[in-house]
């Protein structure tokens, strides 16, 4: 009990009035237009079809599974916890080509494995990528001799290269987000895909 008549002060507010809702006959009818806006506003998404299938094509790339040479133990590092490309919808590496739509090539290409190579990227389905991870596998690297060839874009088409050596999975993972921007702009071809130029098959 208070000691005195002035309020307690721990005393429990109780909640403001709610105003009161206006009358019906006050409210300014909706017309149709407006009543429309509101239903759609409600949850209906307009865009386009090529937004939606390039959307879905960027955030599910599945790479092909296989490395050259050193740079591989780095494309490897992007699957696990610390890197984690399941981020970025690219952790299902497949291991066939029929499968895949993205070849990382990680790794000198030498002579003998450019054929390989080649065929590995026709027997992927269309549409299709290339990232060209590293140096020896844009440009030969440090490897400037008759055995590698300088630049995996001779014989097959790139569309992305990472830099270094070997790039930090970070890099791969910024090189895939790059591609991934790149299909996002891309045009959506409806029936059969046109195969895109490919260097000759006598570079090789
Ligand atoms: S770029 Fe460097 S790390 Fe990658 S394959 Fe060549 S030598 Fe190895």
């Amino acid at each position: 009990m208070p000691y005195s008549n002035e309020p307690d002060p721990f005393r429990t507010l109780s909640p403001a009035p709610r105003p009161a809702a206006p009358s019906p006959d006050l409210v300014m009818p909706m017309t149709e237009e407006e009543r429309m806006r509101e239903e759609l506003e409600k949850g209906i998404l307009f865009t386009t079809v090529e937004s939606v299938v390039n959307w879905a094509r960027s955030n599910a790339i599945w790479p092909l599974g296989f490395g050259l040479a050193c740079c591989a133990m780095e494309m490897m590092a992007i699957a696990g916890p610390r890197f984690d490309v399941a981020r970025f919808g690219a952790e299902v590496f497949r291991g066939s080509p029929r499968q895949a739509d993205l070849m990382i090539v990680a790794g000198r290409v030498s002579i003998k494995m450019a054929p390989v190579v080649r065929h590995l990227y026709e027997q992927m389905s269309d549409p299709k990528w290339v990232i060209a991870m590293g140096a020896c596998s844009s440009c030969g690297g440090v490897f400037n001799n008759y055995a590698i060839l300088q630049g995996v874009d001779k014989v097959i088409p790139v569309d992305v290269y990472v830099p270094g050596c070997p790039p930090r999975p970070e890099s791969l993972i910024h090189g895939i987000m790059k591609l991934q921007e790149k299909i996002l702009t891309s045009r959506v071809e409806i029936g059969p895909v046109p195969r895109r130029a490919q260097p000759p098959r006598g570079v090789a």
